[in-house]
């Protein structure tokens, strides 16, 4: 007897599969008590108190679609990752889409960086890319991202969002003024998931046949092109709607409209990354354009609705240490700790076993010997062996033909580096700076004084600094607009007021 799937019966049943007669309490008389054998009522009650799992603690909200990736152009002579290995050839995918900072229940118009996250189900496992809809981030060492997404979130005694704590962290944190940038810019509310480009943001490596390894960088660039939110629209449109990019998303799709990406990469050799004037593998730089140019890989289009947001979206589950043959990490520190705790986090909070779950589940053959814990649903295994080394028949064993080439670290020093020395935090974000038109330049440094004005006086200006940095132009327009006097700045935009 097959398990039959859930919802399918045309008769109320309980959890255990036994009809229901009827859905009133049981009780001594019209008027009550309830009496405890009434197991129905229990088991509705108690399986609503358990109908929420822990939230995630970055990229609460989220909205997810399922697609088809499509290979356009040839790029074996880079990877030997078998879904990239032919032109025309098609993937599977699942993307999620969420804001960052806010719970749950947040609005999606809000201005903050977008997660773009796939899951590719290749023919040899499940590749994902967990991204953003910005090429960098905040910060470049692991120590400091829990503390820059508590300053993210609410401050431990009001329970309020705190523009202190968060420029207090950014401006004793240079290596965020590309990001802080980015996100202030016409670019930080975009109007809709669809409309937005995603980023892979690290450094990967990538490993063809030949063993030969490059640097590489992801882009999904929008086809729908981008389009964007001012603060009055978005603060309008929050309003109204809280959940703007999932009813956008969800509604497209629904109609036919399939969002689609055109996939790049950029490619770095080891020649070119000893030679870089930035350190490659550092994750508040971008590779510009102009050096590293696009290479198209494919289109991604997303064209399916989940049937059900918790099993599907609310437990989709994504780490960057879900890589295939052909695409690897790199010495980035920040993707070198991620590679650990996105999967620890989907280990608490879904569960022991939450790459059983069908949006979480390889579609290829797979086998290992990690067995049991709660909720085990890899039935398949039944009674083939839990351990190895083994000499049982038919038991898994690795594929030494799919062993990586050697990665080598030579005479390489140990130790705690310090992560804010020898960098230069501001020639990209001026570089960005100065891609913007007067009017552009006006509403970013608008918009910031508008933050940063609820930040102290001593906050704001060593912030200044930073702006002054990157650009004397930027520094003087967000000046002025906090009423500073600029004669306490010098003209290198080194401040008279503290640093750090
Ligand atoms: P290019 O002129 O070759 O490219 C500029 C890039 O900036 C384009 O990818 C464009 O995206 C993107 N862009 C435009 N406006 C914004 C914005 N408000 N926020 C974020 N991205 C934006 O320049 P370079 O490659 O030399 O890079 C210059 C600066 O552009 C960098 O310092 C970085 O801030 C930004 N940038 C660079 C990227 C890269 O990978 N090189 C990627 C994204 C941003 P689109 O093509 O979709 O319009």
């Amino acid at each position: 007897m097959t398990t039959p799937k859930p919802g399918t019966c045309p008769v109320l049943t309980t959890a255990d599969g036994a009809p229901i007669a009827r859905q009133q309490a049981l009780t001594a008389g019209p008027r009550g008590p309830l009496l405890m054998q009434d197991v129905q009522l229990l088991e509705q009650m108690q399986s609503f108190n358990r109908e929420r799992i822990p939230e995630r603690v970055v990229h609460a909200k989220g909205s997810g679609a399922y697609g088809t990736f499509t290979v356009t152009n040839d790029v074996t002579k880079y990877t030997k990752a078998a879904f990239l290995g032919r032109v025309g050839k098609t993937t599977d995918v699942f993307l999620r889409f969420s804001t960052v900072a806010g719970e749950r229940g947040a609005a999606d118009a809000e201005r903050d960086v977008r997660g773009f996250a796939l899951k590719f189900y290749t023919e040899e496992g499940n590749w994902d890319m967990v991204g953003n809809n910005t090429p960098v981030f905040f910060v470049r060492d692991p120590y400091k991202f829990q503390m820059f997404i508590h300053t993210q979130k609410r401050d431990p005694a009001t329970n309020l969002r705190d523009m202190d704590m968060q420029w207090d962290f950014w401006s004793l944190c240079p290596e965020s003024l590309h990001q802080v940038t980015i996100l202030f810019s016409d670019r930080g509310i975009p109007a809709n998931y669809r409309s937005m480009n995603g980023y892979g943001s690290h450094t990967y490596s990538l490993i063809n046949d030949a063993g030969e390894r490059v640097w590489c960088k992801f882009h999904f660039k929008t086809k729908q092109g981008i389009a964007t939110l001012t603060d009055e629209a978005a603060a309008a449109l929050i309003g109204s709607d809280r959940e703007s990019h999932q009813r956008d998303l969800h509604g497209a799709i629904e109609s036919g409209d399939f969002p689609q990406w055109r996939f790049c990469i950029q490619i770095m050799t080891q020649k070119q990354a000893d030679a870089f004037r930035w350190n490659p593998f550092d994750l508040t730089k971008v590779w510009p354009h102009a050096e590293f140019p696009l290479i198209e890989v494919g289109t991604l289009e997303l064209n399916r609705n989940p049937e059900n947001y918790h099993a599907e979206v609310e437990q989709s589950s994504f780490s960057p240490s879900a890589l295939v043959p052909g695409i690897g990490p790199s010495p980035d520190k920040m993707l070198q700790a991620r590679l650990m705790s996105y999967a620890d986090a989907h280990r608490y909070r879904v569960g022991a076993n939450y790459q059983h779950l069908p949006v979480n589940a390889p579609r290829c053959p797979f086998a290992n010997y990690q067995r049991d814990g709660a909720m085990a649903t890899a039935a398949s295994y039944g009674s083939a062996p839990n351990y190895w080394p083994n000499s049982r028949e038919g038991a898994p064993m690795p594929d030494e033909s799919r062993l990586d080439p050697a990665w080598t670290l030579g005479q390489t020093v140990v130790d705690r580096f310090d992560s804010t020395v020898d960098h230069d935090d501001f020639t990209q974000a001026g570089d960005l700076y100065r891609m913007f038109d007067d009017a552009h330049r006006d509403r970013l440094a608008t918009r910031l004084a508008g933050v940063l004005g609820q930040a102290r006086r001593e906050v704001q200006a060593r912030q200044l600094c930073h702006f002054f940095r990157a650009d004397p132009d930027y520094g003087r327009r967000v000046a002025e607009k906090l009423d500073f006097d600029l004669s306490e700045f010098h003209e290198s935009g080194a401040a008279v007021a503290a640093t750090r």
